[in-house]
């Protein structure tokens, strides 16, 4: 028996109104006028192996966005940032990350430094010293999750404990490929509290990253931005600074994925979009064999092909992102929209590389920083084949797990 479209989802598909408001589709131009003619000039003026803006050009960024009224658009505005949804987030962020060092943070922090998402979950009084002077001072934080063992499974993997002493917690283990350590003012740890409770054993803290114990060496990868492996070796950490409750660590930052999932997701539509306009532009302009490329069939069919995977990708991005901002939570959808979009976007900027020949490798264009930062979009924020597993336990329910003797 064939099933039909149930009345549910009839229902969810009506929710998903993708008219874009007058004020945000200005917003959009202007901030993409901005990173036009502000940040790509800068980026393009530095040595090929650059591999990010240096700070004073952030520094002289971040004067310019906040007196344009840009500075950390996403976070909420009882908290100092510009309050916007998570699908207005999704048209700006569009516009404002076709430049070269826009992963992952777009800008490379023009706009602010985000908070780690999970503290928008913290106590008061947390919100108060960490995230108002994140959003309004450009504090930049890290979020410590991954170990040695395996990544795709915090749950299980990590091995970072924090006992409770008195009126602290003594921290002692080593996290693995930690985006922004190294620059960080202080970051957001999980470790487990209870050694038998499996995930609903481990715990947030906000760790300052000068806490003695506390050690940081960089590992470098493929993208320009390294990460970093950072050590506890009895870290002493005030008991107020647990985010809720013990246990509680991935229950809270499982609220807040979805927004940053879906700015992810529009990351790679952004980069997607601007490999194929720039190939568009080349292959106008340059013939071979008597014929310009443009006329070519098999030029042409790859850049429809691009174009049709960036709209779908933009599609499930921007239904992403109406479920969460419905409040009903948008955990399928903001994968759906992750692994897509960011497998798809890698496939779109490799092949308008292809079409660019050894101009779509060099450095003087932005297309081959792009094709790494994907190539790593494709593994963090959970790998694309966990998405997959994901999906596959959403359609096969019990039947995808192993079953237990
Ligand atoms: C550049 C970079 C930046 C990062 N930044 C951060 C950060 O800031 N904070 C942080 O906490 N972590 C960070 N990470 C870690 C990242 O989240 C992990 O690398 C990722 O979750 C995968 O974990 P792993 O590397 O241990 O791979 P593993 O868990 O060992 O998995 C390896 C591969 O096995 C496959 N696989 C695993 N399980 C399954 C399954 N059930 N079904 C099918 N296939 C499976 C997947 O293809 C996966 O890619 C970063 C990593 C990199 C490379």
């Amino acid at each position: 028996m064939f099933a039909l479209l149930t009345m549910n989802e009839v229902d969810r598909m009506s929710l998903h109104d993708f008219t874009v408001r007058g004020e945000i589709r200005e917003l959009a131009t202007v901030i993409g006028e901005f990173v036009q003619r502000e940040i790509r000039p800068r980026e393009q003026a530095l040595p090929p192996d650059a591999r990010c803006l240096p700070d004073e050009d952030v520094a002289a960024l971040q004067k310019l966005a906040r007196a344009a009224g840009f500075w950390n658009l996403s976070a909420p505005a009882d908290l100092g940032g510009g309050g916007l949804s998570a699908f207005d987030m999704a048209i700006v962020d569009e516009q404002a990350a076709k430049h070269t060092f826009c992963f992952p943070i777009v800008g490379n922090g023009a706009f602010g430094y985000p908070p780690p998402s999970i503290l928008y979950g913290a106590s008061k009084q947390q919100i108060d010293e960490f995230v108002i002077p994140t959003i309004e001072e450009g504090w930049r934080s890290f979020n410590a999750i991954t170990e040695e063992g395996s990544g795709s499974d915090p749950a299980r993997s990590i091995r970072t404990t924090a006992e409770k002493k008195g009126g602290k917690y003594v921290l002692n283990g080593r996290k693995m490929w930690i985006t922004h350590a190294d620059k960080a003012r202080y970051g957001v740890v999980y470790a487990r509290t209870n050694l038998n409770k499996g995930r609903d054993g481990i715990s947030a803290f906000i760790v300052d990253k000068d806490t003695p114990g506390l050690t940081i060496r960089p590992i470098p990868v493929i993208r320009d931005l390294w990460t970093n492996e950072v050590t506890f070796d009895n870290v002493e950490v005030p008991a107020d600074r647990l985010v809720g409750e013990e246990g509680e660590g991935f229950a809270i930052a499982q609220r807040f994925l979805g927004k940053f999932r879906v700015h992810f997701a529009t990351t790679a539509i952004a980069v997607g979009e601007e490999s194929m306009r720039l190939a568009a532009e080349f292959v106008k302009g340059r013939e071979s064999f008597g014929l310009p490329f443009a006329q070519r069939q098999g030029v042409q069919f790859a850049l429809a092909d691009a174009h049709v995977k960036l709209k779908a990708a933009r599609w499930l991005t921007w239904e992403a992102a109406r479920k969460h901002d419905s409040g009903e939570g948008a955990r399928i959808e903001s994968s759906i929209a992750k692994l897509y979009a960011t497998e798809a976007c890698f496939g779109v900027v490799d092949s308008m590389m292809q079409l660019m020949g050894g101009m779509g490798l060099a450095k003087e264009m932005p297309l081959e920083h792009w094709f790494r930062d994907l190539r790593v979009a494709r593994v963090v924020e959970g790998p694309s084949d966990i998405h997959r597993f994901v999906l596959a336990r959403e359609i096969l329910g019990s039947a995808a797990l192993p079953r237990r003797a």
